[in-house]
């Protein structure tokens, strides 16, 4: 009997993006998260559960050891830091960048000590300190892009895909930090003790990423 495996994934893009790679592993979820309050959700083995958490909670339920497995962004896994997890593949999901947004770019210029409100406060700082810039980081949880309209914030961090929330705020992109897509993250003690049942899967979701990549 194989040991049983716990997929902590968040519901909403990563959910329906990955499903598909799941799925040419056989791994099927029992039921959907947008359509049940059930947070613990079981799949069509009797042993691989899925545990639908907030998104920056999955990296800490992987590395603490209550998944062994979970999928993250890369945006919300570099402000985590990494610690205790191994990232053995680039799912290519989900895919956008980290930016720095405004109302145009001339702060940029401007030797002023700038206001940045993001949720990446650990990325945003480490930007500007690689530039020898000085910030002042204002925490937020959501809708940054009213923060440089509102006078909050100069600037703000946020990821960027068509950019049409930028748009909508009356703001810019203007520096790209990073490119950004969805990881398979593994707890370090899982990937020892699940070893087998673990690669069978990253090898399992490889091809099926290197079957769409080449339709
Ligand atoms: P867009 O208007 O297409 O640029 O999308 C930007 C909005 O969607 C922002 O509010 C982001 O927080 C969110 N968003 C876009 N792509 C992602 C992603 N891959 N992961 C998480 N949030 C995203």
């Amino acid at each position: 009997m194989a040991q049983p495996l716990t997929i902590a994934l968040s519901k909403g893009r990563i959910f329906k993006e990955t499903l598909p790679l799941l799925a040419g592993a056989d791994i099927v979820p029992a039921k959907d998260p947008e359509q049940s309050r059930e947070l613990v959700i079981g799949s069509n083995h009797p042993d691989i559960r899925f545990l639908i958490l907030r998104a920056s909670d999955v990296p800490v339920y992987v590395q603490y050891g209550g998944a062994d497995i979970g999928v993250v962004g890369k945006d919300v896994l570099m402000e985590h830091g990494g610690e205790g997890l191994y990232e053995p593949l680039d799912l290519q999901i989900a895919c956008c960048r980290l930016m720095v947004a405004g109302r145009d770019g001339s702060l940029l210029e401007s030797s002023q000590r700038l206001r940045i409100a993001t949720k990446y406060v650990k990325c945003t700082e480490q930007y500007f300190a690689s530039r020898s810039r000085q910030v002042e980081v204002i925490k937020l949880y959501g809708s940054m892009e009213i923060a440089p309209v509102t006078g909050l914030a100069d600037l703000i961090v946020d990821v960027v895909d068509s950019g049409a929330t930028l748009r909508a705020n009356g703001l810019v992109p203007l520096e790209h930090i990073a490119d950004i897509s969805s990881r398979l993250i593994v707890n370090r003690a899982s990937m020892k003790t699940n070893h087998a049942r673990i690669s069978d899967l990253i090898q399992s979701l490889k091809q099926t990423i290197r079957d769409s990549n080449s339709v």
